[in-house]
């Protein structure tokens, strides 16, 4: 069942986002970040033949991410999840989904 708060989640698009790969000169051996009053972990993957890849994070559940989100009106990067955000694609589609829902009950309880 679609929940009643899904249309009132934050967008994705709404939020800065912060990609670590936007970031330059960024210090391969260094564990924390400096975002601007917010001090953000990395943490590294291997990759194969020897690179590896720098990952935030997340500063409130910890999980590794390639990027952080900051609402409107709100001061701290974190993960997508933890913003409880939703892309508004997805926002669209569940009230496309909810609408087809409505058109089918509306024929199946339809006095004949
Ligand atoms: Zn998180």
């Amino acid at each position: 069942m679609i929940s009643e708060n899904f249309t009132t989640k934050p967008l994705v698009e709404e939020c800065i986002r912060l990609s670590i790969s936007d970031i330059e000169d960024l210090d391969t051996s260094s564990h924390f970040i400096d975002l601007n009053e917010q001090v953000v972990g990395l943490t590294r993957t291997k990759c194969y033949f020897g690179s590896e890849r720098v990952w935030f994070l997340c500063p409130a559940c910890n999980m590794r991410i390639g990027m952080l989100y900051r609402p409107p009106l709100k001061q701290a990067f974190l993960c997508r999840h933890c913003h409880n955000l939703t892309y508004e694609l997805r926002r669209y589609h569940r009230s496309r989904q909810e609408s087809a829902v409505k058109a089918i009950n509306k024929l199946r309880y339809r006095k004949i």
